[in-house]
């Protein structure tokens, strides 16, 4: 008996289209792009190598730094690379929960670096975010290594009411189920910074302490997922999965912190070559971090590298939107200071943005976008073609059709800086409101930060032509540019009425930023 063509797809579930059989997978036109989304601790925008090469050195105004990162420098090559990514408020826990709401500090609730005495700083359980909206729209979504949006409490899946630890005050926490926001692979911890000692709960809520360097392991993992070891992920389904390395963060003082390997590679070279911004003073003595730092940033480039490679050895590559980033920069003795973020300076607040999505996106760099923290929820929801979920409490913008060239870049980019402080504690000593410590602008041409104490008095201005000064070395004048000052506080003004910041909704600074 002859039996049709048409009955044996239909009985392994396929349907035919025109003879040739159609799946969810294999149909190019409905199908939906995975989604990997890598960032890195700590990663500033110029630790690429790649910034020095011809295509890419003409959009920047800064010497990269002497890094080793040949995975990064092919994978720009084949991305829409951004040249002014902005953390607003460069700090952990208040761009992660940015990046996984598309709100601000003050509307994600996480306005301060989590820890177990700021119950004020907690990513809101009653918003939708990135994963759940992922999720929604028949995703298996990933978490992998360091989350830190979680106000810790005592809810240790090994000893119930206890803490995961015993510092004072509790860093690291653990996210139990009814908080992962749609993330049903889980291979995570709050944060923890012994990089080669790291450990992990997995989905289930069981520990795993590991002795390697972490970025090495969570590859490890991301490589599983992919290949879909253990059956973790319906594979008639996209994904979407989150790496968050902790390296390049700190510690990175000894070769416990980081691969041999990669150390053997800066160990030899002098400070001051190692660090070629002007504005940096290899006499600091945190400038012998230096070397352990661009080895962190070398391995990290390896084991996105492998990442990478896995993608297109499993034949996933063409369909899937790969970002890489970081919560932020690093100052690495710029500017003299020891704090390597949550400044308004350049090493700071610029990130890298990488994006590629063979099947999409056209190689190039983009210089005019000056894409930020809220921005990257609805922008990669938006590339994944998911722009009508994007949900209505997302305050930053849809930058897909920029970054696809559908559409030009704003032609007045700006963007907000905030820092804020601890502020008011209750009976137990607890945080539970904060100071909203600095404000500030980015534009194209411009950095404008005012910082305030307590009695909203000016404490400092940051002011820099980041156009005639790109190293932000000569602080600017405010009488003697009075107008451009004015100018910016207006548009800053702008900004924080359209977010209902705590500086609007208090004036503060009222004489000088036009609400
Ligand atoms: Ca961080």
């Amino acid at each position: 008996m002859k039996t049709s063509k048409k009955f044996l797809f239909a009985a392994a579930g396929l349907s035919l289209t025109n003879g040739i059989p159609v799946t969810a997978q294999n149909n190019i036109q409905d199908r939906k792009p995975n989604v990997i989304y890598v960032f890195p601790d700590q990663f500033r925008n110029h630790a690429m190598g790649f910034w020095g090469e011809k295509g890419f050195k003409e959009h920047v105004r800064f010497k990269p730094d002497p890094v080793i990162t040949p995975n990064l420098n092919n994978f720009a090559r084949e991305s829409v690379v951004l040249t002014s990514a902005m953390s607003n408020c460069p700090l952990s826990s208040p761009h992660r929960g940015m990046l996984l709401s598309g709100m601000y500090p003050d509307g994600s609730g996480v306005p301060l670096n989590c820890n177990s005495d700021r119950p004020i700083s907690s990513l809101r359980e009653d918003i939708e975010c990135i994963g759940d909206v992922f999720k929604k729209n028949g995703y298996n979504c990933a978490y992998i290594g360091k989350l830190h949006v979680d106000f810790p409490t005592p809810n240790n899946p090994e000893a119930p009411g206890t803490y995961v630890n015993n510092d004072t005050p509790v860093w690291d926490a653990y996210t139990p189920k009814e908080r992962r926001h749609g993330f049903d692979y889980w291979y995570s911890y709050g944060t923890f910074d012994i990089h080669k000692q790291p450990h992990y709960w997995d989905t289930d809520g069981k520990r795993h302490e590991i002795r390697e360097w972490s970025p090495k392991h969570e590859a490890d993992k991301a490589i599983e997922y992919l290949k879909n070891t253990g059956n973790v992920r319906d594979t008639s389904k996209p994904f979407f999965m989150v790496v968050s390395m902790n390296p390049p963060h700190s510690p990175y003082r000894t070769i416990e912190d980081v691969m041999e390997e990669d150390y053997n590679l800066y160990k030899d070279i002098p400070l001051d070559k190692l660090l070629v911004r002007p504005n940096a003073n290899p006499q600091m003595e945190k400038a012998q971090c230096a070397p352990f730092y661009f080895a962190s940033v070398t391995g990290v480039d390896r084991e996105f590298g492998r990442i990478l490679k896995a993608l297109k050895d499993l034949r996933l590559e063409e369909n899937t939107i790969v970002v890489f980033s970081s919560d932020h920069g690093e100052t690495m003795c710029s500017q003299n200071t020891n704090d390597p973020k949550n400044s308004p300076y350049a090493e700071s607040m610029n990130v890298p943005f990488l994006v590629r999505y063979p099947e999409k996106l056209k190689p190039r760099v983009e210089d005019r976008l000056l894409l930020s923290s809220p921005d990257i929820m609805p922008t990669v929801l938006g590339l994944a073609g998911l722009s009508r979920q994007i949900p209505e409490t997302v305050q930053g913008t849809n930058f897909a059709p920029v970054i696809s060239k559908e559409k030009n870049a704003p032609e007045l980019p700006s963007v907000l800086y905030l820092r804020n402080l601890n502020g008011e504690k209750n009976a137990d000593g607890k945080i539970i409101s904060y100071f909203p410590e600095a404000r500030g602008i980015k534009t194209e041409r411009y950095t404008l930060a005012i910082s305030i104490d307590k009695r909203h008095n000016i404490k400092h201005i940051f002011f820099y032509d980041d156009i005639k000064d790109p190293y932000q070395m000569n602080n600017l004048s405010v009488t003697e540019n009075q107008e451009i000052f004015n100018d910016l506080c207006k548009q800053m003004g702008q900004l924080l009425k359209q977010i209902n910041d705590p500086w609007y909704k208090d004036r503060i600074l009222s004489s000088k930023i036009p609400y």
